[in-house]
């Protein structure tokens, strides 16, 4: 019988690693500066899976020597109240990050938001300077998700220069930083979407292909080049046999066979996104503190 379970890339241990690195950088940090890096995390309304990726964040802050700041608001706030509390969080000097979970209630315009964050302590890597910087390839605070992707990229595959990478997705979040960074890798980059005519065409071209469009189970094995590695960023709630499940946009038993590795989901770039926030969380303490940083997170 086919085993499948080698050709896991598993999200899980790699942010468990990466976490235990992140966890030795804070206390050093905590050393250098008295005091340990700090996030301040803001949850707007009662959006039961926000409420879940903030407790997750924070537990995983508290765990590892960051401290977690959790500031909480009706969906009903006002713009202009959140705006104030941002410019408060910008001049405290302790705080190192801020995060605002997205998304916001309508009447918030997320834009007006994550250009009020102090682009040092943007540790979402959203504002559009640190956007810029990584369009320019100068690494700032970089998105955790496809930051997330590349170290997975990095420890299954080493070197990735002169590899096919297609993106299927062209968010802000996932699929445009992501080709950013897999350009810098020198890695050849396609990036597809919905307009995209016989998006197969590319994918078949794909030593490295990266799914991130929130549609369960949309690339199958006529998608596949035999032989790549997949990186599946979509998070998908369906029902199946009347249960709740949460699937990729991959799908998983179609493909595995033809493929080298694939993420899971859950278990894969998940867990990820959650260690590279805390990764540039203590980033931010070094850099904020005139420290040295060396990006571990670029190991091979
Ligand atoms: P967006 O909705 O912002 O973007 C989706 C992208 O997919 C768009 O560019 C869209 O194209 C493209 N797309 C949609 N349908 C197709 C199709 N049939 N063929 C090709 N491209 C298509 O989504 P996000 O980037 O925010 O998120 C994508 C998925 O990743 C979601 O499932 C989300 O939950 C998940 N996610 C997971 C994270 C994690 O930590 N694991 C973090 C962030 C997101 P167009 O631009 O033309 O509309």
């Amino acid at each position: 019988m086919f085993n499948s379970s080698s050709k896991i890339i598993d999200g899980i241990q790699h942010s468990k690693n990466l976490l235990h690195r992140v966890k030795t950088l804070a206390s050093v940090s905590e050393d250098f500066n008295k005091r340990k890096p700090c996030i301040a995390v803001i949850l707007v309304g009662e959006n039961s899976a926000s409420e879940i990726y903030v407790k997750n964040k924070i537990k995983t802050a508290n765990n590892i020597g960051i401290k977690s700041i959790k500031i909480s608001y009706p969906s009903s706030v006002l713009e202009n109240d959140l705006l104030s509390q941002i410019k408060k969080l910008n001049d405290q000097n302790e705080v190192d990050g801020i995060l605002v979970q997205l998304p916001l209630p309508n009447h918030i315009s997320e834009e007006k938001i994550v250009l009020s964050i102090d682009p040092s302590k943007d540790v979402d890597g959203f504002h559009p300077i640190n956007f810029g910087n990584l369009f320019l390839g100068n690494y700032t605070m970089l998105p955790c998700t496809p930051l997330g992707c590349l170290h997975l990229l990095k420890k299954e595959l080493g070197s990735l220069s002169g590899l096919n990478a297609v993106i299927v997705g062209r968010s802000n979040i996932v699929g445009k930083p992501m080709q950013s960074l897999l350009l810098k890798e020198n890695c050849t980059t396609i990036i597809t979407h919905s307009k995209t005519i016989n998006l197969s065409e590319f994918t078949l071209k794909a030593d490295i292909l990266i799914s991130a469009i929130g549609k369960p189970k949309f690339i199958k094995k006529n998608h596949i080049k035999p032989g790549s590695v997949v990186i599946d960023v979509g998070i998908n709630r369906i029902k199946l046999d009347n249960k709740n499940k949460i699937v990729g946009d991959v799908d998983f038993e179609d493909v595995i066979e033809k493929v080298k590795s694939i993420t899971p989901v859950p278990g894969g770039v998940g867990p990820m996104t959650i260690a590279c926030l805390m990764y540039n969380t203590v980033k931010a303490s070094y850099l904020r503190n005139n420290n040295k940083f060396k990006e571990v997170i670029f190991d091979e």
